[in-house]
């Protein structure tokens, strides 16, 4: 049995977490052969008590057994020292280890998305979370804020049920789906009232940007409280370049009240690129679309943002059901008729990107 070939294999497996492979990490510690076809790795864990060690298991047994002749593998582990953990930080970090905003700065690649609403109930988050999955399944790397600090649901609604693992001063946000969420819920028992004042919020919020290691996502998206106010202000202050989405409903007398979030927005300088109406009909068995809140309040809003209207999300049971369940209905239903709204969306924010300038007419011969 060749060890270093198994070394080599174990050490090319992806931290779940870090993103960066276990050698890099200096996370790969003894291999030994037990007998002829047995061999023991240990791995060394950044903090003891890893949420995601079963997976870690599960990747490097796999990695093992690809090489010749190792049949099989036992996996334990030991935790890193403090100083190893204060490396890794580092060298995820980055050497200097800013405490700054950096995200969606000039230079970073992140594109900053604010989603907001006019009041609570319109089903903001229920988009955010559902245009985070559709995102990530169209192969961007997606991180969410929930900043709906009256009511934080991104967690509950992706079924993340687990506080993020801390290194030092770095918190590693949980995943689902494919999508990294940041909420202040992870640290508030469930019925305990949360009270906020405006400096604590803009601490808390700056700490979301500083300490969390987001690792540059193609997107980060923000579920801002409903209405106008404190949060709104402190984002636009750390984040001055985030583009802004308003959900409504299809009432025409709801276009007013998200009017006022969209006009926040813009207030405060960050740009409402368009407007997402959800609960806009109902498809009956009958194939026949009802329309049960009304019509023409997304087109209405979006017209009076001069905006487009980006997409139209209908009102499903199983929307909902999804999402109590901790399922986004693009996961459960990809095939529906919600799903396809979400995608829709998520291929037209991303069409109203920024571009890579390209000049066609430059041809370089030689
Ligand atoms: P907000 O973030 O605006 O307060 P939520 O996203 O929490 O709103 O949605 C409020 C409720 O409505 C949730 O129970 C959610 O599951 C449900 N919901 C949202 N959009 C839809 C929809 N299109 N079809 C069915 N239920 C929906």
């Amino acid at each position: 049995m060749d060890l270093e070939a198994v070394r080599t294999a174990v050490g090319a497996v992806q931290d779940p977490e870090l993103h960066r492979s276990l050698s890099d990490l200096g996370m790969v510690r003894e291999i030994e052969a037990v007998s002829d076809d047995t061999v023991r790795v240990q791995v060394a864990l950044t903090v003891p008590g890893c949420p995601l060690k079963d997976q870690l298991t599960a990747d490097v047994t796999a990695a093992a057994t690809s090489v010749a002749g190792v049949e099989v593998v036992t996996v334990d582990f030991t935790s890193m020292t403090d100083a190893e953990r204060t490396g890794v930080v580092q060298k995820v970090r980055g050497e200097d280890n800013i405490r700054e905003v950096t995200i969606g700065k000039p230079g970073s690649k992140t594109r900053v998305i604010g989603v907001s609403s006019g009041k609570g109930g319109v089903g903001k988050s229920t988009v955010t979370v559902n245009l985070g999955v559709a995102l990530a399944r169209q192969g961007k790397r997606v991180g969410i804020i929930d900043a709906d600090v009256w009511g934080f649901s991104v967690p509950k609604m992706l079924g993340i049920d687990r506080q993020p693992v801390v290194l030092d001063e770095m918190l590693l946000p949980p995943e689902a789906y494919g999508v990294t969420v940041m909420s202040m819920d992870y640290f508030v028992g469930d019925d305990q009232p949360v009270i906020w004042r405006g400096p604590m919020l803009h601490k808390a919020i700056e700490q979301f940007l500083v300490d969390v290691h987001w690792d540059e996502p193609d997107y980060l998206l923000i579920d801002m409280p409903p209405g106008t106010g404190d949060v709104a202000i402190s984002l636009s202050q750390f984040l001055p370049r985030a583009e802004t989405i308003v959900v409504t409903t299809p009432q025409p007398t709801a276009e007013r009240v998200a009017a006022r979030a969209g006009l926040m927005a813009e207030k405060v300088n960050q740009k409402v690129i368009g407007v997402v109406e959800n609960m806009s009909w109902f498809t009956g068995d009958d194939g026949k679309r009802y329309p049960i809140f009304g019509e023409g309040g997304g087109q209405g809003l979006a017209d009076k943002l001069e905006v487009d209207l980006l997409a139209q999300i209908p009102l499903l049971p199983n929307l909902r059901e999804g999402a109590d369940a901790g399922q986004p209905v693009v996961v459960v239903d990809p095939e529906g008729e919600a799903a396809a709204a979400f995608e829709r969306l998520a291929a037209e924010l991303d069409a109203r990107g920024p571009r890579l300038r390209t000049h066609p007419e430059l041809v370089i011969t030689n």
